[in-house]
């Protein structure tokens, strides 16, 4: 169970500190010998060579058409920068010293305002390690929402990056969260959830919720994702359009009950099919 960065929490700090993108890191030093990838409006810079060809980066490639046909969001033109660090010590030395105020987390998320008005620097940072594939999907999410809306709600901030960061074949469903959450104790409260304004006050459960209600608007009731879609059009002009639970309870007669109801019914995919000789007989 991966535990979330607290991007809001970095967000304030980087423009507080205003650290620059590529000067000073390892991988960004080695940015300078290996050329950076590109894929689609993301641009890799890495202490080892990478591979565009590589199955993580094709399936990243389709990332932000996933989003907008799902979200209805228009392309973000900014571009995404992705420091990739060769490990985990390499990458937690670099935080440390440009981003001493973080706490430490696998991942994060970084939009840094150079100057009042002008476009963010979106910048994310891992380490390759055997949560790379989720960790990217996930804070690659959080900067292309960031990227076209005004601002985005803590918790559905990280109930879309959770629902996104699963392998396109997991039509967004999260077996961990999911098998959590049906053993419980769970009740589902959007009102507390909405309510959270604080990086820290988001914990396992709160990043468990939050994923749950947004695969219940995008899977479980058209007239939810219809409530979700005309929420996060609003967020393109309005970053503070007020809660969402009363336009989910217009349409939905008891929303936490109906989140209960629905994970007791939402079923894992099952994995893709082998390729081979077997499977084509
Ligand atoms: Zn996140």
């Amino acid at each position: 169970m991966r535990v979330c960065s607290p991007d809001n929490r970095a967000r304030r700090g980087s423009r507080k500190r205003r650290p620059g993108p590529g000067r000073g890191g390892r991988a960004e030093e080695a940015g300078g010998t290996i050329p950076p990838l590109r894929v689609s409006k993301f641009v890799f810079y890495a202490d080892v060579p990478l591979a565009a060809e590589d199955a993580l980066f094709r399936e990243l490639e389709e990332l932000p058409d996933q989003l907008q046909r799902e979200l209805h969001i228009p392309d973000g033109n900014n571009v995404v920068q992705v420091f990739l660090f060769e490990d985990q010590d390499k990458y937690e030395a670099f935080m440390r010293e440009r981003f001493p105020w973080l706490p430490v987390r696998r991942a994060y998320f970084i939009a840094d305002q150079k100057r009042p008005g002008a476009t963010d620097d979106l910048q994310v940072y891992t380490w390759m390690g055997e949560n790379l594939r989720t960790d990217l999907r996930h804070e690659l999410t959080h900067a292309m929402l960031h990227a076209v809306l005004k601002g985005v709600p803590l918790w559905l901030d990280e109930g879309l990056a959770g629902f996104f960061e699963q392998p396109p074949g997991n039509d967004g469903v999260n077996p961990d969260h999911l098998e959590k959450l049906r053993k419980g104790p769970f009740v589902p409260d959007l009102a507390r959830l909405e309510n959270i304004g604080k990086v820290a006050q988001m914990e396992k459960p709160e990043y468990r919720e939050a994923w749950a209600w947004v695969h219940f608007m995008l899977r479980g009731d058209p007239k939810a994702k219809a409530a979700l879609l005309e929420y996060l059009d609003q967020l393109r002009t309005n970053p503070n359009p007020g809660p969402l639970l009363p336009r989910l309870a217009q349409v939905t007669a008891d929303p936490n009950k109906t989140l209960a109801d629905y994970l007791a019914r939402v079923e894992i995919q099952p994995p893709p099919a082998p390729r081979g000789r077997a499977a084509d007989k």
